[in-house]
């Protein structure tokens, strides 16, 4: 990727970089729509990701190359302005550029600009993200701040998403791509928040099998989750569910309307699982936390009802492979993709297996990929 990106910068600009920076995208491991319930959420970072080069202009004009477009797009250093049609990637930096002076950090002026990457965007890994945080590392280097921790990057890279972009995600995405190591997952407790790593045993590995199909409804389905969510968190006298414990909610979930009562014991559980998974991997005990992963993905599937047939068939596909440890929906849900952590011995022929399952039952086939864990962002 390093000649990729020398490539794309010399031919689009003419000279060679004077930073390279590179952040990874991530999976959501296990923690389903606890984050804006306060709750924990465990991530891993991959060893996919995007890579930003920059260098400096002396003459104040901004100049941005992506392998996505190839197309250069030129801008004056002044405010940035959201971008519309081809050149809205270009968001994602500006919005970066936009969080930094709130941080009270520098912003550069000039500069030429170019990104390669790996991972396939919109794929549910979290391009954005890593595309953020490696523009903020960039962009840092190039006024002489290498030593910004990594929780206020991850926040520099929500501030762009959230306020430049217009997305309004959680941590997750920024948190686990700044925080991400090598056989490690990303512990996030989402209120603080605060970060940990957790070591993964070296022979896990990720298969994610994405259907690339999303209710029409996705937007309305999410805001619906949310509101049963703090319905619930009210009727049990409780501003966020992360408040109640597993048996208070046992105790007290008669009282409850089904609706709320079925959202809070997903929550609730799932809050309790992504502890309980913790626990497991800090053991290296890769078959208790696939067992947890799938108990997730019912949990989802029933409680949630955030799952669909297609999901559901993937999930019980994979988890009739004795190669796998378990399998989840990653992610919103509601479409998109499952992940499994399986042993080294689940292989592209099974792969093949479980999508031709898939592609019999639905009439495409997923798209597959196979990835391990990777080290956060940094600059090179
Ligand atoms: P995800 O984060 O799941 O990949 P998003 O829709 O949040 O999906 O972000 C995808 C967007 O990120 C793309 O539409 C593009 O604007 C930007 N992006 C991702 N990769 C690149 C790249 N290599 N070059 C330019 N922009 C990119
Ligand atoms: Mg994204």
């Amino acid at each position: 990727m390093r000649q990729k990106l020398l490539a794309l910068f010399q031919e689009s600009h003419g000279r060679l970089p004077e930073v390279i920076a590179r952040a990874p995208g991530r999976i959501e491991f296990i923690g389903n729509h606890t984050d804006y319930n306060g709750g924990t959420v465990l991530g891993a970072s991959i060893d996919r990701g995007v890579w930003v080069a920059l260098a400096a202009r002396p003459d104040g004009r901004r100049n941005f190359v992506s392998d996505l477009t190839g197309r250069l797009v030129t801008l004056a250093a002044d405010t940035p302005v959201r971008q519309e049609g081809a050149a809205a990637w270009v968001n994602y930096p500006l919005g970066v550029l936009a969080a930094l002076p709130a941080f009270g950090l520098p912003v550069p002026e000039g500069f030429d600009f170019a990104v390669v990457s790996n991972l396939p965007p919109g794929a549910g890994l979290s391009s954005s993200a890593a595309l953020e945080l490696a523009s903020a590392l960039a962009f840092l280097a190039a006024t002489g701040r290498r030593d910004v921790p990594p929780a206020t990057l991850a926040q520099i890279g929500r501030q762009a998403e959230n306020n430049f972009v217009g997305v309004p995600c959680g941590i997750l995405d920024q948190g686990v791509s700044a925080f991400g190591r090598k056989n490690h997952l990303v512990y996030i407790d989402c209120r603080g928040p605060r970060f940990e790593a957790v070591p993964l045993p070296p022979d896990a590995h990720f298969w994610i099998f994405n259907t690339h199909t999303q209710h029409a409804l996705v937007d309305g389905l999410y805001t619906a989750r949310h509101r049963e969510c703090l319905a619930a968190a009210a009727a049990l006298g409780v501003a966020l569910l992360a408040d109640v414990t597993p048996a208070r909610l046992a105790a007290e979930l008669a009282s409850l309307p089904s609706i709320e009562g079925r959202r809070a014991q997903h929550v609730v559980g799932e809050i309790a699982r992504v502890d309980q998974t913790v626990a497991a991997l800090r053991r290296g005990d890769l078959a208790e936390a696939g067992r947890l992963l799938t108990a997730s993905h019912r949990s989802s599937q029933t409680l949630f009802e955030n799952s669909t047939p297609a999901l559901d068939l993937l999930v019980d596909a994979l988890t009739g492979r004795p190669e796998v440890f378990g399998a989840r929906l990653t992610g919103g849900g509601f479409g998109g993709a499952v992940m499994a952590l399986t042993s080294p011995r689940f292989d592209a022929a099974a792969a093949s297996a479980v999508a031709a399952a898939y592609a019999e039952k639905f009439g495409t086939a997923p798209e597959v990929l196979h990835l391990r864990t990777g080290d956060g962002a940094a600059v090179l």
